[in-house]
């Protein structure tokens, strides 16, 4: 049998048999158990995707909330009233919302009063609400608008809790400690939703270099702190096990969020377990002192910076364009310029973010430049 015979019967074997009855036949064939992998011609490929202008189906701008000191997660007092304050997540809401729901739920429980008012319905305030409930409290959220339409709905869905979270110059020890307990506690949380329809799962992401970084530990991505050994780490790949033109690739794989099905999971649950839902817009202070409750959890987002006057607080805005969706892709790619990421509703573009940009108005070019820019890794492919 010819070496490209065998790796394609190993690579058959491989899909049909458990690794551990292979195993020294696997060591001498290159036999890998992942399943987004077939070997052909001896090098690993992967599907691709398809790319094509008239494939855009929708094309969205969110305004991440920003903070450069981080997250606001503290208490404060409105007269008689108790704040608790969890907003300010940035390009890292989805993945702290856990975290830090469960030390703004802390907070809530240094008092005795257990009927909460909750401001917000985006991740943040569903994730809070949800651990109150757990905690024994009667929890009511006051919201102006629910999901879809809320920034959480504009989100591309990955765990990267150290996106644009604060600005590393400007944050305090105090909050890398903060930020640290939460992103081991949402991670756990995650962990628990996995298999539960879908609405969190793991897959491979691959960084595209066209040169060899100078810094080649293959991070990036605005990710202002890490915790090793937390999550897989990435992995530079060598030329056989990757199908892409490209000088240097790294892989790992993370989270990611479906998020469409997660909210609407979590609120449903929510409201199962006896939560109520207020649509009511909050203009002021005045309108917080109104509220029945007395203790308040603050959970919204850059709405926030009207409400209390958070001079702190701005938008960084990121555009996404949306593709049709493609189930065979179950990978996310991150080149110079543009990454794509596989969700059950869809395949979503995404590369920028502009500091202090209110405007929500999508750019056509922008996501056109994605297609073009991706299209060439795609073209460039082995396959
Ligand atoms: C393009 C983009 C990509 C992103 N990608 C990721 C990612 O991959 N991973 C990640 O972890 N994070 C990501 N983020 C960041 C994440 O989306 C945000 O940090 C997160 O959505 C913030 O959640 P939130 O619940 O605080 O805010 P929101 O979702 O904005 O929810 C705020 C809630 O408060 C309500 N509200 C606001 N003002 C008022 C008011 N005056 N009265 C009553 N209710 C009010 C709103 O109606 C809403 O219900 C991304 C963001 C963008 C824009």
């Amino acid at each position: 049998m010819d070496r490209r015979k065998f790796l394609v019967s190993a690579g058959l074997a491989g899909s049909l048999f458990s690794v551990g009855g292979l195993s020294s036949c696997a060591s001498s064939s290159k036999l890998y158990g992942d399943q987004n992998f077939y070997i052909n011609k001896g090098i690993y490929r992967i599907p691709k995707l398809k790319l094509s202008k008239d494939r855009i189906i929708k094309e969205t701008v969110g305004l991440r909330p920003f903070r450069p000191s981080g997250p606001r997660i503290e208490k404060e007092m409105l007269d008689k009233k108790t704040i608790v304050h969890n907003y300010g997540h940035g390009g890292s809401g989805w993945s702290l919302s856990w975290g830090t729901g469960h030390l703004a739920r802390n907070l809530v429980m240094e008092g005795t009063d257990r009927d909460i008012a909750l401001l917000g319905c985006g991740t943040v305030g569903i994730a809070t609400a949800t651990l109150l409930q757990e905690s024994g409290c009667q929890v009511t959220i006051y919201t102006k608008d629910v999901p879809p339409n809320v920034t959480s709905n504009l989100a591309t869905g990955t765990w990267s809790p150290a996106s644009r979270v604060c600005d590393r110059d400007i944050a305090t020890a105090d909050f890398r400690s903060q930020w640290e307990t939460a992103c081991r506690y949402s991670f756990k949380r995650m962990q628990m939703m996995l298999g539960v329809q879908d609405i969190v799962e793991w897959g491979d992401e691959y960084r595209i270099h066209s040169s060899v970084p100078r810094n080649t530990d293959g991070n990036g991505g605005h990710a202002i702190y890490q915790i090793e050994g937390l999550a897989p780490e990435w992995k530079t790949l060598n030329k056989r096990d990757h199908p892409f033109n490209a000088e240097m690739v790294t892989r790992r794989s993370n989270m990611i969020f479906n998020i469409p099905g997660y909210l609407n999971f979590h609120l449903n649950n929510f409201l199962l377990r006896g939560g109520k839902l207020i649509i009511q817009e909050i203009n002021s202070l005045e309108d917080i002192d109104a509220l029945p409750q007395q203790t308040v959890v603050n959970c919204t987002g850059l709405g926030a910076k009207a409400i209390f006057n958070d001079e702190e607080l701005r938008p960084i805005s990121g555009q996404l364009a949306c593709l049709v969706p493609q189930s065979e892709i179950t990978y996310k790619l991150i080149t110079q310029g543009a990454y794509f990421i596989t969700r059950k509703d869809g395949i979503y573009l995404g590369g920028n973010g502009i500091d202090g940009s209110w405007d929500t108005t999508p750019d056509r070019s922008l996501s056109e430049k994605w297609v073009d820019t991706l299209s060439e890794v795609m073209r460039e492919m082995e396959g």
